[in-house]
């Protein structure tokens, strides 16, 4: 195949290799080749892209190493157009690439988050969602395949030592390379063989129209048949009311390769002290190895005086808001700046500042105008938002703002001041829509100043509840009492939630108190319900319990929280509540737990009759079983079963006795 553009070499000077596409490539082109008829210009997006990609790369280079292939070069991107021949070539004079960069980067799959997208693209059996990922994740080089019927790229690496090489293929499973003494100069070429039902891209005229659509703000000329067809000013030099929102929502892909719109963006321009341009995004959601990575890093690139400096710059934002995404360009560090020299470096640490505030504030105002938009951002980047409580001291308070509950009040779906209310009103009246369902299903979230807002008048106190799952803490025996008193109770149902709260030690002057804690007090304005206790049995009852479980609870105490049910476990002063103990657990095998305290409620007829029986029975077999099941029966409601075992076992017992008194009776 390759031999008819290789007339100067033979086949084995030439090295012709024919090797096949990786196996998810060929899936892909398939897909490419078949059945994607809508958007085939981005094709040249993705080309062109890839083609600035490669004259950032060797103008970086040249600025310390002047050893390279056509040092002085024009830096520009050339789009000829041949419609006898049927072919569109773009040349770019950019890095280039040797023979086996050429293998490695086109003939697989490398880009970010490729690992997820071929996974999805296996998984989805429906031709429509195979669409729908390829336009999330966007394909790169292979998109051309869209329009030709033959690709033949040439390129040369700026390595002087380097020879160049030709890539070939149809697309159909396979590609060859070879060496080729054709080309002498650095940079890459791709000629197109336009396929027949896509004639329309040889006319010059559409080609600049796709070009001033997708890639204006390239930083390079751009010329079709010899004549400019973008800008090539940075986009963001230019002043912000020229900038329209698609072409930031385009210069958002272009940058991170992410085909999904952004949910917010800010431009900053800043003048004094520091010179500097960002543009920063929020993207709707982000590869989970950006956010729950062992290494996690910062996805902004770092420009200095237009100059393409590097990619993942983590001088210029903290890990807490590692969602973040864009670039910077700085007018006040030199060109040759070096990485290591970056940190600490006062200049960074200025435009840091300014970022950190300026993504705060982005955040802060979506929150406030477009709720559902917030709510989605919530549920994708609020784990790692919340890590800047405990490790941003200077912006807690401006981050605690941002946090979001849901709680004792919120019905499912409903922000809950208008639960009671009117329900509909409640979802989607900013922003007039509320279609989207991620958004509505979170929308019952509500902030810290939303509930010190409400908080009854002599409220002193924050009031959460730690657990497992929002379904787990919402049955909590512990709640009783709150909800009696109208009292609200924040859910914290995330990993991270109590370490965010010891963190964050109040709000707005209001201090946080866990729902579980032993030395809770509650004022006595409620009239506990249930049956009149008999002080002298509940003291009885109380003591013998405190022996037979001296192995199991901490202390057993009467309740003044509990109305409806028997019993519960709280946390004793100093130590840390159930869930936190779980979660050190998990990490700590040998995490010594601390003994709970058995709270039980003598107003509940159980715990009377079980009081009565024990005056009779005083310490028999069967008032210890009656012992340890109020112990499991605690454990129960709140989502655990220590031995399962003697569970069974009693309630197989009780079945038995409540069966044999029904037919009694
Ligand atoms: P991505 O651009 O997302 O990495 P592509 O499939 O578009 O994925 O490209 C794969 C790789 O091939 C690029 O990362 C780059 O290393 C290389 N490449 C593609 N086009 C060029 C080019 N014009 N010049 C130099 N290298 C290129």
């Amino acid at each position: 195949m390759a031999a008819e553009a290789e007339k100067t070499v033979t086949e084995e000077q030439a090295q012709v290799e024919e090797r096949p596409f990786q196996t998810e490539v060929q899936q892909l082109l398939k897909i490419l080749i078949h059945s994607l008829y809508t958007d085939k210009e981005i094709f040249l997006r993705e080309l062109i892209s890839n083609a600035s990609d490669a004259l950032d790369k060797i103008r970086f280079r040249s600025l310390t190493d002047r050893n390279i292939v056509d040092p002085d070069a024009e830096l520009k991107i050339d789009i000829t157009i041949d419609k006898s021949a049927k072919t569109m070539t773009i040349r770019d004079t950019g890095i280039g690439m040797n023979r086996e960069e050429a293998n490695d980067n086109i003939g697989t799959i490398a880009h970010s988050g490729s690992a997820n997208f071929l996974a999805k693209l296996a998984e989805s059996e429906k031709e429509e969602d195979k669409l729908q990922l390829i336009g999330q994740f966007g394909v790169g080089f292979y998109s051309v395949f869209m329009v030709a019927e033959r690709v033949v790229l040439t390129t040369r690496s700026a390595d002087t030592d380097s020879e160049a090489v030709m890539w070939e293929s149809t697309g159909d499973g396979s590609y060859t390379i070879s060496t080729t003494r054709d080309r002498t100069d650095r940079g890459t070429e791709i000629k197109i063989y336009v396929r027949s039902d896509c004639e329309e891209f040889l006319d010059a005229h559409l080609i600049e129209g796709v070009i001033r659509r997708h890639s204006d703000f390239v930083s390079y000329p751009i010329n079709v048949a010899g004549k400019q067809a973008n800008q090539a000013s940075a986009l963001w030099t230019r002043s912000r009311g020229d900038i329209t929102d698609e072409q930031y929502r385009e210069f958002y892909t272009h940058l991170t390769a992410d085909h999904e719109e952004p949910t917010a963006w800010e431009h900053i321009v800043v003048d004094v002290p520091i010179q500097f341009y960002a543009v920063l995004y929020i993207p709707k959601r982000s590869p989970m190895e950006l956010l729950f990575s062992a290494e996690p890093k910062i996805a902004i690139h770092l420009h200095v005086k237009r100059v393409f400096i590097q990619g993942d710059c983590d001088e210029l934002l903290p890990l807490y808001l590692r969602f973040v995404r864009g670039l910077v360009d700085c007018d006040d560090l030199p060109l040759n700046v070096a990485r290591e020299s970056l940190q600490n470096n006062p200049v960074m640490v200025k435009i840091r500042q300014t970022l950190v505030r300026r993504v705060l504030k982005m955040l802060e105002t979506m929150a406030k105008n477009k709720p559902e938009d917030y709510a989605v951002f919530w549920t994708s980047y609020g784990m790692v938002l919340k890590e800047g409580i405990a490790r941003d001291f200077e912006n807690k308070d401006e981050v605690s703002k941002l946090l979001r509950y849901t709680s004792s009040l919120s019905v499912e779906g409903v922000a809950a001041p208008s639960a009671a209310g009117n329900p509909e009103a409640a979802s989607g009246e900013e922003e007039g829509g509320g279609s989207d369902s991620d958004a509505a299903a979170d929308s019952d979230l509500i902030s810290l100043q939303d509930y010190v807002d409400r908080m009854q008048s002599d409220q002193e106190v924050i009031y959460y509840l730690a657990g497992e799952s929002r379904e787990a803490v919402v049955q909590s025996p512990l709640l009783e009492a709150f909800v009696k008193r109208n009292l609200e109770v924040l859910y914290m149902t995330d990993p991270v939630d109590e370490w965010v709260v010891n963190s964050l030690l109040d709000f707005d002057g209001k201090k946080f108190q866990a729902v579980d804690a032993e030395d809770l007090e509650l004022k006595e304005d409620v009239k506990l319900e249930g049956v009149e206790a008999d002080k002298e049995r509940t003291v009885d009852l109380i003591s013998f319990l405190k022996q037979e479980l001296a192995g199991r609870v901490g202390d057993v105490k009467e309740s003044q929280r509990l109305t409806d049910s028997p019993c519960v476990l709280v946390t004793p002063k100093g130590g840390v509540s159930q869930h936190m103990e779980r979660l050190m657990k998990m990490a700590d095998e040998k995490f010594e737990s601390t003994k709970r305290v058995l709270e039980v409620n003598p107003h509940h007829p159980a715990i009377a009759n079980i009081g009565a029986l024990q005056r009779k029975e005083r310490d028999s077999e069967g008032m210890k079983e009656w012992a340890h099941l109020l112990v499991d029966y605690a454990l129960i409601s709140e989502g655990t079963v220590e031995d399962p075992q003697r569970v069974v076992k009693t309630i197989q017992k009780l079945m038995t006795a409540a069966s044999e008194q029904e037919i009694k009776s």
